[in-house]
């Protein structure tokens, strides 16, 4: 708990001498979440860069003139660090384009300082209890693991799924205990404060891809988000194609809201409900026939149907 407090010192307090000797000695310039530990590293040091992916989540800029956050590698965007959420190796101008879109609402802010927020605490600054209740939530919480880390599963889907569990997806609501002056209306609905349960679940938009979704892979409706995950956590912990496909699509259910959640507000560029569902269909689609043998572990024909998965099923 001490060293995470050191790093968040690192990003919050400019004006101590520990903080600056680190800075000029040790850090030089750098991006701190891209720091590796030297071989020469003191103990105190090593303990500190050990933790930095854990971290990382943590660590919030709101951006002001914007000249103390690092672009890539520094959580400012709303959906996270930009070399996670985008991946530098894949740089395409579509990324740039939504970066620069969201650029546009922000910038710019001459003369105003940038704010760092410690993202566990209620009001952004470091405080030990309610990091502790924070990554006790979190270690509760690996029960979920499974149905998001799975070996077929879809990487970019997974990071998504994981960061709404975590409750470390940018939602306005979460941007509004920050920025009071943001309006935290959910743009699926235009209805009701945009919380990860609401958007991911209670959204009247979100429940009419839900409703097909549920009827076309076998999952029972439920009546929260909470009852929906423990549903999945259960069931899906046995092993077989049909499980595999539930996991699938549900992760891309969630990696499609969220991403028409971004179109909207970024490109201004609205799809129907059953538009999401085709899309979640193709992907998981795609997926299983990549994988899976015929009679493998044979879908029922009734799913197999839904998803356009017969050659599955058939010998
Ligand atoms: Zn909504």
């Amino acid at each position: 708990m001490c060293i995470l407090k050191h790093i968040w010192l690192l990003f919050s307090k400019a004006g101590s001498i520990w903080v600056a000797w680190v800075h000029e000695y040790l850090i030089k310039g750098r991006s701190f979440w891209t720091l590796s530990i030297p071989a020469d590293a003191s103990w105190g040091w090593r303990k500190i860069l050990k933790l930095q992916y854990m971290v990382k989540g943590l660590i919030q800029h709101i951006p002001g003139d914007g000249t103390n956050i690092y672009i890539w590698h520094d959580y400012w965007h709303l959906s996270g660090p930009l070399i996670d959420a985008y991946g530098m190796a894949s740089n395409k101008i579509s990324s740039i384009v939504q970066i620069q879109m969201h650029l546009f609402d922000m910038f710019p802010k001459e003369g105003e300082k940038d704010m760092v927020i410690w993202r566990p605490s209620n009001f952004g600054n470091f405080k030990v209890g309610q990091t502790w209740n924070w990554l006790k939530r979190k270690k509760t919480r690996k029960v979920w693991h499974r149905l998001i880390w799975f070996s077929q599963a879809i990487p970019k889907h997974s990071f998504i799924s994981w960061l709404a569990i975590l409750n470390r997806l940018s939602t306005k609501a979460q941007q509004r205990k920050w920025t009071p002056s943001i309006v935290d209306t959910c743009v699926l609905c235009n209805n009701e404060p945009e919380t990860i349960e609401h958007l991911f679940f209670k959204c009247s938009y979100t429940q009419k891809i839900w409703k097909t979704l549920s009827a076309m892979a076998g999952i029972p409706l439920t009546n929260s988000w909470q009852g929906l995950l423990h549903w999945m956590g259960k069931k899906v912990s046995r092993k077989s194609l049909q499980n595999t496909l539930v996991k699938l699509a549900w992760n891309a259910a969630m990696y499609h809201t969220w991403r028409e959640r971004n179109k909207r507000i970024h490109q201004k560029h609205f799809k129907a409900d059953d538009e999401i569902v085709y899309e979640v269909q193709f992907d998981v689609r795609c997926k299983i026939l990549g994988f899976a043998r015929p009679k493998s572990s044979p879908l029922p024909m009734d799913i197999a149907k839904q998803w356009g998965l017969e050659d599955v099923v058939k010998e």
